[in-house]
Formats: structure tokens, sequence, C-alpha cells
């Protein structure tokens, strides 16, 4: 019975302490749910006004202080977190965004004033020698016609005493050739390749005033000896049109591989004359491509350049051959034509001003001003 008793009593006693439980827990909880249905606890609110007021003054404190580099890394963050109310973790969470972003601006400008100068000593374009094997013609279609002076040349020396008419006709006296050449140089002449030429009459590229061409033909030592130092001189270019199985020393009086070197290397225009100077009229296919194929290849495996033009050997030439010489790779020819008419239809019949042994200055300049 006694033990009965005790349990119901246990019982009871348990239930009442539950219910006083129950209705603390109650009264705790109903202020929570109504400041979290609508109207704020005043606390929380006046935490979070100050809170939200902080940031701001410490963000304005922060960049006021960013100059010196190694404060702005990490000091702002400890102050916030230590300021803010215990607990709510949000405060921390809106604040460091800020801070945040103004060391890297400070960082930016330093540093890249070290990267700007690399670009800057980059650009060197080397242009590229029409008579490099790199280089190619991009003829725009367009019909030119240009005045322009070839003059022809042969040999620049006073011719061995008992030569016959032709060769002294051939022949300028070197001092003759001195004057010559000082006289374009006082009026404005300035000497340009036949590469150049081309290059104005098929693609439009602008030529300078004055402009005049000076070509040799068949290669003759003499050339070396007595043209090439005066055209250096005047810093002209010359036009030298070789026999390419004469360069091989086999025969006196030409120019040999070395010396054409020289001359290429110093700026001048190294061009085929053909194989052995054969009449190139009324030839077969086979034997035109040897003369221009031969002939050019020449003249790239000794120099490393490639010929653009043919000087028809004795002004001798006709349609076929020009059409052979032009697929061989060739932009033009020469002729002995007398004019100073060049013609981007006719790149095959470039004509020439002969510059004969017997001519003197007035010669001279009457021929370059009246021949058209
Ligand atoms: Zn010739």
């Amino acid at each position: 019975m006694k033990g009965k008793i005790e349990t119901e009593l246990a019982f009871w006693w348990s239930v009442f302490l539950a219910a006083v439980l129950t209705a603390i827990s109650v009264a705790i909880w109903f202020p929570a749910a109504g400041s979290a249905s609508g109207q704020e606890h005043p606390l929380n609110s006046a935490v979070r006004v100050a809170e939200t007021r902080q940031p701001a003054t410490q963000a304005t404190k922060t960049v006021a202080l960013s100059p010196s580099p190694e404060a702005t890394a990490t000091t702002p963050l400890p102050h916030t977190a230590t300021a803010t109310p215990t607990p709510t973790p949000t405060p921390t969470a809106t604040v460091t965004p800020t801070p945040k972003p103004s060391p890297t601006p400070t960082d930016r400008p330093t540093a890249t004033p070290t990267f700007t100068p690399t670009p800057s000593p980059t650009p060197t374009p080397t242009p590229i020698s029409p008579q490099s094997k790199a280089f190619r013609l991009h003829p725009d279609g367009k019909h030119r016609v240009a005045k322009v002076p070839i003059l022809m040349y042969h040999y620049i020396s006073v011719p061995p005493k008992g030569s016959n008419r032709i060769r002294r006709d051939l022949s300028v006296w070197p001092s003759r050739f001195e004057e010559q050449m000082h006289f374009l140089a006082t009026h404005g002449y300035h000497t340009i390749t036949l590469e150049e030429l081309a290059l104005y009459l098929l693609e439009g590229k602008p030529l300078p005033p004055k402009p005049i061409v000076l070509t040799f033909d068949d290669g003759y030592l003499d050339n070396y000896q007595n043209a090439f130092p005066v055209l250096k001189k005047y810093g002209f270019k010359g036009v030298f049109f070789v026999i390419t199985d004469f360069v091989t020393g086999r025969y006196r009086g030409y120019m040999t591989w070395d010396e054409l070197k020289k001359m290429a290397d110093a700026g001048m225009a190294i061009e085929s004359h053909s194989r052995n100077h054969a009449d190139l009229r009324r030839r077969s296919y086979d034997y035109l491509v040897w003369q221009a194929l031969g002939s050019k290849e020449a003249i790239e495996n000794h120099l490393g350049i490639e010929p653009r033009f043919i000087c028809w050997p004795s002004g001798k030439y006709d349609r076929f051959a020009a059409r052979v010489f032009e697929s061989a790779g060739f932009w033009g020819g020469t002729t002995e034509i007398q004019g100073i008419t060049q013609d981007s239809a006719h790149m095959f019949e470039l004509q020439r001003i002969r510059v004969r042994g017997s001519y003197d200055l007035k010669a001279f300049e009457w021929v370059l001003e009246n021949v058209r």
C-alpha cells in the first residue's frame, strides 16, 4: 500500500514540474516570436543601426589610411570584428566586402609602368628587296604609261687603239661618264631600278621626281672598274645585264661573280642578258626555257637574288620569247627601241636611250630633253 502511494505522489510531482517548465518556456518564446513577425525588438534595431553606421565610417577611414600599402591589408578586419556586438554574425559579412576593393586600385597604378616599356622597341620591319626570292608582285590590272628615260651603256672605258667604229660607238670614256653622272645629280634626277619602274607601272607604287634608269649591257669588266665607283660616289643605282655563261672567268674582260656580288651588295641590280647572247627570235619553247631559267638560276645561285628583267640580246625578241620569259617569272624586258615611253601593257618592250661614245655633255643633255 505504502509503495503505491509513493509512486502516485512521484507521478503527480513530475506532472507539476512539467507544467511549470512549459509555462516558463512559453513566456520566453512569445517576445522572440513577436519581433520576428513585424515590429522589431527595440534593442535589436538599435544594434543594427549602430552596426550599419559603423561600416561606413570605418570604410572611409581605411580609404584615408590606404596610401601606406602595408597597413591596408589586415588592419580594418580585427577592428570591425571586436566592435560589433556578439549575438548576430551579419555585420561582419557586410563590412568585409567594402575594404577589400581599396587595396587593389592602389597597387595597380604602381604595377603597370613596369610592363609598358617592353612593347615599344619591337617595330623594326625591314622592307624586302624586289630582287629577293621572297618578294611577290601584285599587279592591280590598271593601264599606266610613264615617261622614264632608261639610258643604255656598254663599255665605260677608253677603247683600245685601232678599235673599229662599232666598238668606239659602244665605249663611253670614264671622264665623260663622270660628267654625265654629275649632270644628273645636279639636275634633280633620281636613279631607280627596273623593279621600281615595274612597281609603278603594275602596282602604282609612286616614283621619285625625275626618275631615270641607268642600264649597262653585256657585263664588261670596266663596268666594275670605272662605272661602279662613280655610281657609289653619287649614291646612284645601276642595272647590270650579264651574259651568265660569260661570267665564269673563262672569257677575259667580263665581270666575275665575286665582283657582281660586291655590286649587288651595294644596291646595284643584276639582271639577265641571256646565257650566251644568242638571237632569241623564232626559237623553240625548250630553247627559250633553257635561256630564261638557265640565266635566272645562275644569278640566283651565285648572288642570292632573282633577276626580274631580260635585256634582249642585240635588241632582238619576238612575242613567243616574251611569253616564255614571262612564264619563267620575268617581269619585263628592255629593247633598243629609242624612246622614254614605258607602258604597263608592253612590259617586255621597254624603250631606251642609247648613250653613244661620241656624245659630249651637250649632246647628252640634248638627248635627255628631246627623246620622247
Ligand atoms: Zn648585248
